[in-house]
């Protein structure tokens, strides 16, 4: 792609597929930009309990720019995540591998060995959230244990797998995952505050990983793109506007200082798309 453009790939949103996808290809030698309409949260900022609002929830009109967020819809209510890390920040941390009959469902079976084309990626993502299974058995796992037995499943009860480093409780760490490329981090200290935002640095979210390459401009906080529209270089135009006064200023070239500005970033059309992008649009 030509060097004339200020990122050969924009990425909106930072969880989980916005950031590998990033990631990926800043490896391969693209220019790549993220935007993140989220704030970026470093540990001592998540909410101590779900009542601090302003710290949990994300609804920016009413002034709460947390990482939870509650999306209404006619029939169906979506809750998903928000901030510089997307879901990772306030998801349970459970990773499982889907069971045998996910991959023989009829609608695909016949397209391939599922269960092995997947088997080096749940490989890849094993690895990079650091995912270990959980072995103390607290209060809430034996009532669950007690009740598999009770209905007659207890044998199918087992060990949850988590994306957690489990070093000593509270002690920090240089970084256990990357040969030293990712942060500093703490073992984890059974608080169970995980979907609120791990304020111990224990939880494997999308910001402990490895640092993506120099080429990949890191997630730029309440960065929130109003706008992506073609302009007549055969670019886009890429239109940002910042709703928070009190985030910390954007890191990146493609986001804007202050709620007024808006700025511009080239980045090459992909053919044939023309038209106004719906994901963004959708999310003004
Ligand atoms: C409470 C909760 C618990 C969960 N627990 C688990 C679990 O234990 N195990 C599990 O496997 N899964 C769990 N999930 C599901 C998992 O978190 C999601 O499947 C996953 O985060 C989806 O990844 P994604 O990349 O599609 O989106 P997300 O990770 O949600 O990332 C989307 C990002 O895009 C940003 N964004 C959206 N629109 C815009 C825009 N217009 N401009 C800029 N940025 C934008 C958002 O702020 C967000 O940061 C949980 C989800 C929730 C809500
Ligand atoms: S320290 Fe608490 S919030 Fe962090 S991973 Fe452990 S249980 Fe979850």
């Amino acid at each position: 792609m030509g060097r004339e453009f200020d990122y050969d790939w924009l990425v909106i949103g930072s969880g989980f597929g916005g950031s590998v996808s990033a990631l990926r290809l800043a490896e391969k030698g693209y220019r790549v930009g993220v935007l993140e309409c989220g704030r970026r949260y470093r540990d001592q900022d998540f909410a101590k309990s779900a009542w601090n609002l302003r710290r949990y929830f994300w609804m920016p009109r009413l002034g709460l720019r947390g990482i939870f967020r509650v999306t209404a819809f006619k029939d169906v209510l979506i809750v998903s995540g928000s901030g510089v890390g997307g879901g990772s920040l306030g998801y349970a941390n459970t990773l499982y591998r889907a069971r045998p009959a996910f991959f023989t469902d009829p609608q695909w079976e016949d397209l391939a060995d599922w269960e092995r084309e997947l088997e080096p990626h749940y490989d890849a993502a094993e690895r990079m959230l650091g995912v270990t299974t959980y072995e103390d058995e607290g209060p809430a796992d034996q009532l669950l244990r007690e009740y598999g037995e009770e209905i007659g499943v207890g044998e199918t009860f087992q060990p949850t797998r988590v994306g957690t480093f489990f070093g000593e409780p509270g002690r920090e760490v240089d970084d256990p995952y990357f040969g030293g490329e990712g942060p500093q981090r703490s073992g984890c200290v059974h608080c169970g505050s995980c979907m609120i935002g791990c304020r111990y640095g224990a939880k494997n979210t999308l910001v402990k990983k490895r640092s993506a390459p120099t080429s990949c401009s890191p997630s730029a906080g309440s960065a929130d793109p109003s706008r992506v529209c073609p302009i007549a270089s055969g670019t886009w135009s890429e239109r940002t506007r910042s709703r928070s006064r009190r985030s910390p200023p954007p890191t990146t070239a493609a986001t804007s200082p202050s709620r007024s500005q808006s700025h511009r970033v080239s980045i090459p059309i992909p053919t044939p798309m023309s038209r106004w992008s719906p994901m963004v649009e959708a999310a003004i």
